[in-house]
């Protein structure tokens, strides 16, 4: 059958590729340690599936509006609302299937062929994909480690054009677990009320984050702020809940609504018994958030200093979310089996074959530098797998 030009350029997802192929090794009896995906470990909090036990129990099983129920919206509000003072208005709520669609919604319904949409580097692998799916032209701005990897107000300036719409910020960062504290953010505002930019603010890492930091809102910063944002969040990753599918936006009441006609041409609503599972989430007990962020606190220590101290590897140690983005490029150049290493991919390789161990190459998310090792996954595994890259290093 022929595709349209459209498949012909979509690329799979490299981190559901890589977690996909370890999974698949594993079944086969392989020994594989994966750090692959970017999946909290931790079972979902038992109120939260009573929850949605009590959903199906009850028969709320059927179709809701497309851009999720009132009761959600305003526990999302109450949410958003005691974490950072924010108000907003149920028509300012959409709910999705998982932040992923919200913000391939989002996309769609601001971008028009050849709008620009700045996107800080190292980014997450589906920003520029769905800009492109949209018809847009990603315009990355990179982020060095030395910076911490962050990007400054004069960065944006220089690369905006006649053409630049939105820019997008994840803070904490997926992959490098970077994150902005107030001035920066300020700084940022400053440049983006000046060329009058969308903001897309991915905060979905709002409540990993590690020494006691306060995350700060980026709505929250101004009025003007608030106006040109739309805040991005979901349940995946605080709550331990990535099959669950429930994710949100919040902001500018035109572009919900164009969102709302979207979904309801397209998917309609997300699932309405995850719907009721994720009032719960919000609305529920905390206690387990605390406990999950002490825990990945525990292996983000153990994994950054690990790392930074094999011949090598030099590893930002993350403010936020749970992956380490250690700069590998020091290995290129040596060979194994009479192969060449001289990118993030045969590195990524090179660990896989000789180390039995899944990580992510860099250049999915715009550095070839890096390697992406996610530690939402078991401490046993965090020390055997970097016990793993460690031998297996001293070969090269
Ligand atoms: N934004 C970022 C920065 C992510 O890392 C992810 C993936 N976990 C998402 C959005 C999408 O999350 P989900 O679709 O599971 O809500
Ligand atoms: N966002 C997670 C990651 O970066 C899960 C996979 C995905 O949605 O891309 O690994």
């Amino acid at each position: 059958m022929k595709l349209s030009k459209l498949a012909k350029t979509l690329k799979p997802s490299a981190t559901l590729a890589i977690t996909a192929k370890a999974k698949e090794l594993k079944s086969k009896g392989i020994d594989i340690i994966g750090f692959g995906a970017g999946e909290p470990d931790f079972d979902t909090p038992d109120n939260i599936k009573d929850a949605a036990k009590q959903s199906i129990d009850s028969g709320f099983t059927k179709y809701t509006a497309a851009s999720g129920i009132v009761e959600l919206k305003e526990a999302i509000r109450n949410r958003i609302y005691s974490d950072y003072g924010l108000k907003y208005e149920n028509n300012q709520i959409l709910v999705g299937s998982g932040a992923k669609h919200v913000l391939y919604n989002l996309f769609n319904v601001l971008i028009d062929e050849n709008d620009e949409v700045l996107i800080p580097a190292p980014y997450w692998v589906s920003y520029p994909e769905q800009v492109k799916i949209c018809g847009g032209v990603p315009v990355i701005l990179n982020g060095s480690q030395e910076d911490d990897f962050k990007v400054t107000p004069k960065q944006i300036l220089s690369r905006c054009s006649k053409k630049t719409k939105i820019l997008v910020l994840n803070y904490p960062s997926n992959p490098t677990g970077a994150t902005y504290n107030r001035k920066e953010l300020e700084e940022i505002a400053e440049v983006a009320k000046e060329k009058n930019l969308i903001v897309l603010s991915d905060e979905i890492y709002d409540k990993i984050i590690y020494s006691g930091e306060k995350h700060v809102s980026f709505p929250e910063l101004s009025e003007d702020t608030k106006e040109r944002t739309i805040l991005i969040n979901g349940v995946s990753k605080t709550y331990s809940m990535t099959g669950w599918r429930i994710g949100y936006a919040a902001g500018n009441s035109d572009v919900i609504s164009a969102m709302n006609n979207l979904s309801g041409q397209s998917t309609s609503n997300p699932t309405s018994i995850s719907q009721k599972a994720a009032i719960e989430a919000f609305s529920g007990d905390q206690q387990k958030v605390t406990e999950m962020l002490k825990e990945f606190e525990i292996r983000k220590d153990f994994i950054s200093s690990f790392l930074n101290k094999i011949e090598g590897i030099k590893c930002f140690v993350p403010r936020g979310a749970f992956y380490v983005f250690p700069d590998i490029s020091y290995y290129f150049g040596k060979k194994y089996k009479g192969k060449n290493i001289s990118n993030s991919i045969d590195f990524t390789d090179f660990l896989l074959e000789e180390a039995k161990v899944a990580v992510v190459p860099g250049i999915e998310f715009g550095s070839d530098n890096h390697i992406r090792i996610s530690y939402a996954t078991s401490i046993e595994d965090i020390k055997e797998g970097t016990k793993r890259i460690k031998e297996s290093l001293k070969d090269l």
